[in-house]
Parts: structure tokens; C-alpha cells; sequence
């Protein structure tokens, strides 16, 4: 199956049972000052679990564009290493609001999966919450015994709170989940050592692939826990670990969802593609860096959300350079190139996302001009980089600070340098240098203000070439370098 085939056919499964198709909410999440970017497919119902909204219908199925690169769920620092964890990624989701609950939620993934779906029932394994009873948190027995009905009970495993209990906050809806796992490794592979033993330990070939959750409790101010008047069912799977699973891949990278993006980068930067994931394969890592990276910015560009020097647009700002920088290193590529990938991007999601095709020349222009800035600074940042002193293996605060001010790299990028040289950074000591320049910007931008124009008090600084600023773009000084 392609990987459209496999979106349509989870969509078609869920509609038959009756749920209504919704498109997928923004990334970018302009309304909710607590999350920068979409981060799971149940952020846009979080009012009907809340009890604040009704829903006009109780059964709803989508596919949600994902970004996990801020916040509880950052999986920066992951991606291009393994291979299935994206900045931004497709998160499948089907939902009950007061309707079904674990029994048909639990009977359907199974259907769908091995029934529809072809995935041998051997090489599944489902985990269940082992409860928390210092907390008042019971197992969920229940969850373990729908699943008995498909699998043995050595496939059928307790998880700890942090895998298999979901809470929105501190206080508020909350409930256990049920996970479910792939065995993706060879037969002698499972002869020797059993995919229990696999199940959450990252890159073992035993992959997560959907989480069920169960909201059923209320956790009030008090910490106690009651029960909710209304049961609800919240799910998402991965789409490109779903495919890789069905195409039996070893990464999503390898799936049809990558390999086009990957056959562009190939044709463009004259590289190949090997797919090793070893630490010396730096070309192979740059490739699928600048192919998920691409993903991430077109799609947030596309909702709204420019790069910029504050907020969320940094957050997309941040991402880019740190592609650039991996195809400027690692893959020649000393002018501005992603841009160039977008139209396989359109070619191959613009009809699952038309907002891409239709924002398509916008967003190359932007992409371009982004790398065109970055790429002017960026050589003699990392020969500044490679000329600086460290004490104990550590840079500094004030050198990664100058790097960040006249160089334009982010501090994650700075970091990701030292790592690969086997150094660390000291980012207490960037972030004071960082608000010591806040405050002395602050302090001029005061002294202007009688002078000739009306300035905001907001902490705004320029850096090199850009501006950055923590509360919406208010430039009050130029400093270039
Ligand atoms: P993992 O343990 O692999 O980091 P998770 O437990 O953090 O995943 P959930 O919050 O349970 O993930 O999200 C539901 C599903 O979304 C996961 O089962 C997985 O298939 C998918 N998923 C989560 N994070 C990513 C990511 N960064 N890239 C691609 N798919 C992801
Ligand atoms: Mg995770
Ligand atoms: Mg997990
Ligand atoms: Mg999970």
C-alpha cells in the first residue's frame, strides 16, 4: 500500500463505524498561549473533554499535522538519528466524546490493523496502566481484559505512569492509555530475544505505533481523583510509523512518504542516500535532517506561522538554519537549496494538504530568503566556532552568546557543534548574556523614547542581520555586523 492508500484506508475504517471526518487543525496554534505548535491530535477537542463545548457529533476521526519540537514533548535532538521520531509528523486519530470507550476502541485497533490493515498478530504487543495506588490510581484491568481476547497474556504488558497514564495538567481530565507495539525485527531476531523485553527501548526494532487513551478521571485541586460524568476515548498513531510497519521498512525514511524528498536531495546536492544511521554517516544524517526539517517549516509557513525572532517564528527559524547548516557542512551546500525541494513536497502531500500547493510559491520565496541570510553569516560562524577557547571542554556563555548575536546560530545549534566535537556549552551563562543585552536594550530603547518616536518597553533586540524579541516583533535597534 501507498503511503495515501494507508491514510485513506484508516479515514475509510473510522468513517464505516460511523465517525465523521474532520480536517486537521493548524500546526501552528494561534489561540492557546500554554502550546506554541499542535503537539497531538486531541488539542483541538480539549474543550469537549473539558466539558466547556458539546460536540455535534460524538465520533470523530482525522489526520492531525503534528510538531514535537518545544515543550512536554521535544523531539529535536532525536531526529535524523533514529528513524522514527520527525519535528513534524502525521498523528492519525480516531475519538469518543461520551460515546464508545475501551471495549470497541480496543476491538477496532485490532481490526483495523490485522483485519485491514495485514499486520500479523504476532508481532504485536499491547501494554496497559500498572496502575498507581499511592496516588488512588487504579490498574486498568479493564483495558487488559479486552485485549485478552486477541492476544496471550505475555504480550499483553503493565506500563508505568509516565508511558500509560495521560493527564491534560496538573488538575483536569486525565486517564489511562493502552499502547500498542510492532515487532518489526527478523524472525531469528525474535527467536533470540522476546519483543517484551523490546517494547519501549528506543531503536530495538519493537516500534510504538498508536496510543488509545481513556479519559474516565477528574483530577480536582485537592489531588484526589473522581470519576468523569462523561467517558471519553482519545487516540493517535503515527502515520509515518504506520506505513513503515506496512511497507515493512526499517525508518519512515525509507517509507514512499521520504523516499521522493530523498531522491530530490540526492539529484540536487549530487550525494547519496545510504541510510546508515552510524555517527561517521554524516550525509546520510544531513539528508534526513534537511528532508524532515523541510517538512516542518513548509507545513508551519503554510498555517501562518513565519520565521521570525520571537515566539513560534523562532521556533521555525531555529529549525531551518539547523538544516542549512547540516546540508552547508555535510552536503556542499553553500547556497540556498531546500527551497528547491518543494515542489516534490507539493507534488507528494499537496493533495492530502492543498493549503501546501496553494501557498507553494510563498513559501519557497521565504524558505530562500531565510537560507540566503543564514548562509551569509554562517561560514565565518563556524570558523569562529572552530578559533574558540574552551576551559574544561566547555564554551563559554559569552562565546556561544556571540556566536547567537553576531552569527545568527541558535543556541541549539551551537550545542548540536559542540556535541559533535565532544564539548558542552554553558547555557546558564549564554542566557545571562542573553538578558544582560535584553536589559541594556531595554534601557536605550527608554532613553529614545522622548527623542523621536514612541517605543515599546518589550525586551527586543536585533541580532546580526535579524530581530529577535520575546513578545511579538517590536524592533527598537539596529546593530548590524
Ligand atoms: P515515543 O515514545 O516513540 O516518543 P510517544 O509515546 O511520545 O512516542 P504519543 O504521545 O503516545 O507518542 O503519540 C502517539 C503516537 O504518535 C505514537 O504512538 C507514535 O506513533 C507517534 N509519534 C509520537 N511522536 C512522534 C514523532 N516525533 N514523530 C513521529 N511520530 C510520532
Ligand atoms: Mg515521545
Ligand atoms: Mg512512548
Ligand atoms: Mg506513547
Amino acid at each position: 500500500m501507498t503511503a495515501t492508500e494507508i491514510r485513506r484506508a484508516f479515514l475509510d475504517f473510522f468513517r464505516e463505524k460511523d465517525h465523521k471526518l474532520v480536517p486537521s487543525a493548524p500546526i501552528v496554534n494561534k489561540d492557546d498561549p500554554s502550546l506554541m505548535f499542535t503537539n497531538a491530535g486531541m488539542n483541538q477537542f480539549k474543550d469537549y473533554f473539558l466539558g466547556d463545548r458539546v460536540p455535534d457529533k460524538r465520533r470523530v476521526a482525522d489526520t492531525q499535522k503534528c510538531m514535537r519540537v518545544s515543550g512536554k514533548h521535544n523531539d529535536l535532538d532525536d531526529v535524523g538519528r533514529d528513524g522514527t521520531h520527525h519535528t513534524m509528523f502525521e498523528m492519525l486519530g480516531n475519538w469518543s466524546f461520551g460515546d464508545y470507550f475501551k471495549d470497541e476502541a480496543i476491538a477496532w485497533s485490532w481490526e483495523l490493523l490485522t483485519d485491514r490493515l495485514g499486520i500479523d498478530p504476532d508481532r504485536l504487543y499491547a501494554t496497559v496502566f500498572e496502575g498507581a495506588p499511592e496516588e488512588g490510581i487504579p490498574v486498568d484491568d479493564e483495558a487488559r481484559q479486552f485485549w485478552l481476547r486477541y492476544l496471550p497474556e505475555d504480550r499483553v504488558l503493565y506500563g508505568n505512569k509516565k508511558d500509560n497514564f495521560w493527564e491534560m495538567g496538573e488538575t483536569g481530565p486525565c486517564g489511562p492509555c493502552t499502547e500498542i507495539h510492532v515487532d518489526l525485527r527478523s524472525d531469528e531476531a525474535r527467536a533470540a530475544t522476546p519483543g517484551r523485553e523490546l517494547v519501549n527501548v528506543d531503536g530495538s526494532g519493537v516500534v510504538e505505533i498508536w496510543n488509545n487513551v481513556f479519559i474516565q478521571f477528574n483530577r480536582r485541586a485537592d489531588g484526589s481523583l473522581g470519576n468523569l460524568p462523561e467517558r471519553h476515548v482519545d487516540t493517535g498513531m503515527g502515520f509515518e510509523r504506520l506505513c513503515m510497519v506496512l511497507q515493512q521498512k526499517d525508518a519512515t525514511y525509507d517509507t514512499d512518504i521520504f523516499t521522493p524528498i530523498l531522491s530530490e536531495i540526492e539529484r540536487l546536492t549530487g550525494h547519496r542516500y545510504g541510510g546508515s544511521y552510524a555517527p561517521d554517516a554524516k550525509s546520510d544524517m544531513a539528508m534526513r535532517v534537511v528532508a524532515d526539517h523541510l517538512r516542518a517549516v513548509a507545513f508551519t509557513i503554510a498555517d501562518g506561522q513565519l520565521p521570525g525572532s520571537g515566539g513560534a517564528g523562532y521556533v521555525v527559524r531555529r529549525i531551518l538554519r539547523r538544516a542549512v547548516r547540516y546540508g552547508y557542512s555535510f552536503l556542499d551546500q553553500k547556497e540556498p537549496f531546500m527551497y528547491k525541494l518543494m515542489p516534490v513536497l507539493v507534488r507528494e502531500m499537496g493533495h492530502a494538504f492543498p493549503e501546501l500547493t496553494r501557498q507553494q510559491e510563498q513559501i519557497e520565496r521565504i524558505i530562500q530568503s531565510e537560507e540566503r541570510s543564514f548562509l551569509q553569516t554562517l561560514e565565518n560562524g563556524l570558523q569562529r566556532f572552530a578559533a574558540l577557547e574552551t576551559t574544561d571542554g566547555t564554551i563559554n556563555g559569552r562565546d556561544a552568546f556571540e556566536l547567537y548575536d553576531t552569527f545568527g546560530f541558535p543556541i541549539d545549534l551551537t550545542r548540536l557543534l559542540a556535541e559533535e566535537r565532544g564539548l558542552t556549552v554553558d547555557e546558564a551563562g549564554f542566557r545571562t548574556a542573553l538578558q544582560e543585552q535584553k536589559d541594556r536594550s531595554r534601557r536605550d530603547a527608554a532613553k529614545e523614547v522622548g527623542d523621536w518616536t514612541v517605543l515599546s518597553d518589550e525586551p527586543s533586540v536585533f541580532i546580526g542581520y535579524d530581530v529577535l524579541s520575546d513578545a511579538g516583533a517590536r524592533i527598537t535597534k539596529f546593530r548590524t555586523v
